[in-house]
């Protein structure tokens, strides 16, 4: 049946009912609003670069009512982007885990939103599974990326020019020389 399966238009009652788990691993260019937020140091580290996924259905039993629709989506990818210290390339690692639970509509989403742990969304026929997961990866990516620890830059080039720099302001000896003949005596 997985082979029926589209994500983009997933019916999460269904999946759900028949505790169906998927996973795998999508191009970060599938994802448009996500690989923006990337700084990729070349086509080939984009290229290389995979949303890792799972999603899985349960449906928990609810004594007199109806069954309880719940959606567990796990989504990371280590995301090309500029550290803001030391403005270097760096992998964030963004991982969102969550669990959404299914109500028949907005009014049960607002009133039952505080007393719940996991997100609520209101049941469609028809849900894009990938849009929750770009909007997830979206929610948990740093707004300013930066280095646990910044690499250590040792700056040669730095040292290199402070040199020369002060080789340059010393007096050329050979100009001394001409200064002193110029001299009269
Ligand atoms: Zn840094």
């Amino acid at each position: 049946m997985e082979k029926n399966l589209d994500l983009k238009r997933l019916h999460v009652k269904a999946f759900a009912r028949d505790g169906v788990s998927l996973n795998g691993a999508q191009p970060l260019a599938f994802f448009e609003r996500l690989a923006d937020l990337a700084t990729a140091q070349s086509a080939t580290e984009a290229e290389n670069t995979h949303v890792q996924w799972e999603i899985s259905g349960e449906s928990v039993p609810v004594a007199g009512g109806e069954a309880h629709i719940f959606l567990h989506l796990k989504a990371s990818v280590a995301l090309p982007m500029q550290c803001q210290r030391c403005l270097g390339p760096v992998h964030s690692e963004i991982v969102s885990e969550q669990s959404f639970r299914f109500v028949p509509d907005e009014a049960t989403a607002e009133a039952e939103d505080d007393e719940s742990e996991e997100d609520l969304l209101v049941l469609t026929p028809e849900l894009d599974v990938w849009e929750l997961i770009e909007d997830e990866l979206i929610m948990s990516a740093p707004i300013v990326p930066k280095h646990p620890v910044c690499p250590t830059s040792v700056p040669m080039s730095a040292s290199d020019e402070s040199f020369e720099a002060a080789l340059a302001e010393r007096p050329n000896p050979f100009a001394a020389l001409a200064e002193l003949k110029k001299k009269p005596h």
